[in-house]
């Protein structure tokens, strides 16, 4: 038998804002209900994080923690992780994972915080908090539904690939229209949710990844029924939108939503 899919959760008490460790859950849970072995490994700081998983999963942090894990993770704690990233092993990082592995985080206490040059983006802190309900469109039309709070406002580099086009709320910085970044099998986003639990296609789009990596049957079965896409729509949904095709279906609900929220600002 196939030795168990290994899901690292990287730091997580460093890292781990609103529940973001439910992404390596949510991702094992899907594989689990296809019939595959997984395991959560929980990789706590300030141990060396190992190469070798199967995915990994980086979550949020407020300013302080995150510095002390880049700090880390600059090092040879993060020799591991750097190597898996660069040989293209899926990987989720989650704000300010997303922050800490570009080039810099200028934070809220005008620290420059050196970054893992991974991602080609910079993040500064700045003006209010970008917080609250996202919807983002992916390029093959999939909608991405999570939540926001970070004070960081980040530019992508001319050549980097973002995950998705903001529809409702701020994603990178709130006027770029830009939501995450993808660099090959690496996905970042500023959703939380967790968005994994959210959004069923982004988790079964690292699952797929990560069983054509170990040359394991690519095909997943559908879950039926699937709580994932439940919350989806339903969050979806109350944010105004439709989920079927990525249409928009109430564009006067949503435009008193973005009312209200720019009164609210
Ligand atoms: N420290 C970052 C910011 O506020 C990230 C916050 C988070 O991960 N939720 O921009």
């Amino acid at each position: 038998m196939a030795d168990p899919i290994r899901i690292g959760l990287v730091y997580p008490q460093l890292l781990g804002t609103y529940g973001d460790r439910g992404n390596a859950e949510v991702l094992a849970w899907r594989l689990r209900r296809r019939g595959h072995a997984a395991t959560v490994v929980e990789l706590p700081a300030p141990d060396p994080i190992p190469a070798g998983l199967d995915a990994y999963m980086l979550g949020g942090g407020e300013d302080l923690n995150q510095a002390v894990a880049v700090k880390l993770l600059l090092g040879r704690q993060g020799r591991g992780l750097r190597a898996a990233l660069a040989g293209g092993v899926p990987a989720l990082a989650v704000c300010g994972s997303l922050q800490l592995l570009g080039e810099t985080y200028l934070d809220a206490a005008g620290r420059r915080v050196p970054g893992l040059r991974v991602l080609d983006l910079e993040t500064v802190a700045s003006g209010p908090r970008c917080v609250g309900e996202v919807v983002a469109q992916m390029p093959d039309g999939t909608l991405l539904t999570g939540f926001e709070n970070h004070g960081g406002r980040t530019r992508l580099g001319s050549g980097a690939e973002p995950l998705a086009r903001v529809l409702h709320g701020h994603g990178n910085n709130g006027d770029d229209g830009t939501e995450g970044v993808r660099h090959g099998n690496l996905l970042a986003t500023y959703l939380h949710g967790p968005v994994l639990a959210r959004n069923p296609g982004l988790a079964d789009w690292i699952a797929t990844v990560l069983l054509e990596r170990r040359g394991d049957g690519p095909e997943l079965e559908p879950i039926d029924p699937d709580p994932g896409q439940l919350l989806h729509d339903a969050r979806l949904r109350a944010a105004g939108f439709d989920q079927l095709g990525g249409r928009r279906i109430r564009g006067r609900l949503r435009r008193r939503l973005e009312a209200r929220r720019r009164g609210a600002a």
